[in-house]
């Protein structure tokens, strides 16, 4: 099997890579990178010769693996997307939303090249996807070649997809961004047990040990408890999350702890995204029965949206909790532009509950001082950080022993590491060659050829 990693940088960035197995050629995920903005953010396309692809394998519907997929996708138009039963109507609508943040990025930040690709481009993609229910077994034909493809689910966020593929004897599995651990609204992963060839594995907690004091159950209840202690204080809780996935967690999260009267009552506001996604959470739980949730959860929480009439340094007049996008505090998002109005007072908190790369916003202020500086650059505004700041092992991604396991059980010949930062990276090339020194550990070097 040769592999390309089409992104430009060893990090959790913009994932995509290019597989060759036998005359099959298949392209996995087409992120945009969270941290760059423009032509930066997007993979080497130009190392996919055109109109070679067959399949396009997307695991899931963060941006950060299906953002450039339409530009992936216009020399490509032969090509099938496969990707899940959920993901057959989030990855349409996350594409469109990412489209219109692209559009008004132009205008506010003079960003030339937006948007990377158009609404016909996006329709395209809509055509060219076909699901991939999970645990069911296609079989794929090239002039009598042939290929087979599984998806299972990788718990992480609905419609998330870990996937195998077998060829000739050779079993080759990609866990796609994982979590074995249950979350409110979603089962852990179930994965096959192996034994594989290679492992194509995401490495985001490599670098952060377990720690067992923490479980997420008093993970959350640390959360409840750092929620009211502000609110009694008469100060506003951020939570910055994700649109897709962790803000519908977090909101089954506050639901359950009001329902149990451990929430103080208070006003909750989303923003837009998180909340049409909720339309479209209700709607695969009721067709297909793989996610726990209801709609009616945001009107039993009395959840608003958000009207983003804020100012940097004017605290909110309505306290209460803002569940904003983006996770990490990426600038002009919401969450950023809530951290710049909150963060300069002592009785409000900003709580993570998600991953954040050290050099993002988010990641900063998580490891800034009290009274230390923080400069929102893109709004000129420098604020010491006074709010209680806090982070909550409440993440999407697998912790590393559990997938030291999985690899382990799935017993494999190579295992390639993708997905993780320099020192997660090396955690599992160490932990492994300690552990299993007869396994190849292959940390790609980006736009490399490398036979595995
Ligand atoms: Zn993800
Ligand atoms: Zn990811």
């Amino acid at each position: 099997m040769k592999v390309v990693d089409l992104s430009k940088a060893q990090d959790v960035g913009s994932s995509c890579m290019l597989l060759e197995i036998g005359s099959f050629k298949i392209l996995v995920d087409a992120g945009l990178h969270p941290k760059k903005v423009g032509a930066d953010a997007v993979p080497n396309f130009s190392l996919i010769k055109p109109h070679s692809l067959d399949y396009i394998i997307l695991t899931h519907c963060h941006l950060d693996h299906l953002g450039a997929l339409p530009l992936a996708f216009r020399k490509q138009k032969d090509a099938k997307i496969l990707t899940s039963v959920p993901s057959m109507t989030l990855a349409p609508r996350m594409l469109r939303n990412s489209y219109q943040v692209m559009l008004r990025q132009k205008k506010e930040e003079n960003i030339e090249e937006y948007p990377l690709y158009t609404r016909m481009d996006i329709n395209d993609v809509e055509k060219a996807l076909m699901s991939m229910p999970y645990g069911v077994t296609k079989t794929f034909d090239k002039f009598g070649d042939k290929l087979k493809i599984t998806f299972y689910s990788s718990g992480h966020i609905p419609g998330a997809a870990g996937c195998l593929i077998e060829y000739k004897h050779r079993k080759i599995f990609i866990t796609g961004d994982v979590l074995f651990e249950d979350q409110l609204t979603l089962p852990g992963a179930q994965f096959p047990e192996g034994p594989f060839d290679t492992i194509i594995m995401e490495t985001t907690r490599g670098a952060t040990p377990r720690n067992d004091e923490k479980t997420r159950s008093s993970e959350i209840d640390r959360l409840i408890k750092v929620i009211n202690h502000t609110l009694e204080r008469n100060g506003s809780c951020l939570i910055p999350a994700f649109a897709l996935g962790r803000m519908q967690e977090i909101l089954s999260v506050l639901h359950a702890a009001k329902a149990a009267g451990k929430l103080r009552s208070c006003p909750i506001f989303c923003s837009g995204l998180g909340l049409d996604l909720v339309d479209y959470f209700e709607n695969i739980a009721k067709k297909t029965g793989l996610i726990h949730f209801r709609k009616r959860i945001i009107t039993q929480l009395k959840v608003k949206s958000l009207r983003l009439d804020v100012r940097p340094g004017e605290d909110m007049q309505e306290k209460g909790i803002y569940l904003l996008s983006s996770g990490m505090l990426i600038e002009n998002t919401p969450s950023y532009l809530m951290a710049a109005a909150l963060i300069n007072h002592h009785h409000n908190s900003i709580c993570f509950v998600g991953y954040c790369d050290p050099e993002t916003p988010g990641g900063i202020i998580q490891n800034a001082m009290q009274e230390e500086e923080f400069l929102f650059k893109t709004l000129d505004y420098v604020s010491k950080v006074r709010a209680v700041v806090e982070k909550f092992d409440l993440t999407g991604h697998a912790e590393r022993d559990e997938l030291m396991d999985f690899v382990v059980k799935g017993n494999p010949r190579a295992v390639v590491l993708t997905h993780g930062d320099p020192p997660a990276r090396e955690w599992f090339m160490n932990s492994i060659a300690q552990n299993l020194p007869e396994v190849k550990v292959i940390n790609p070097i980006p736009e490399l050829e490398i036979f595995v």
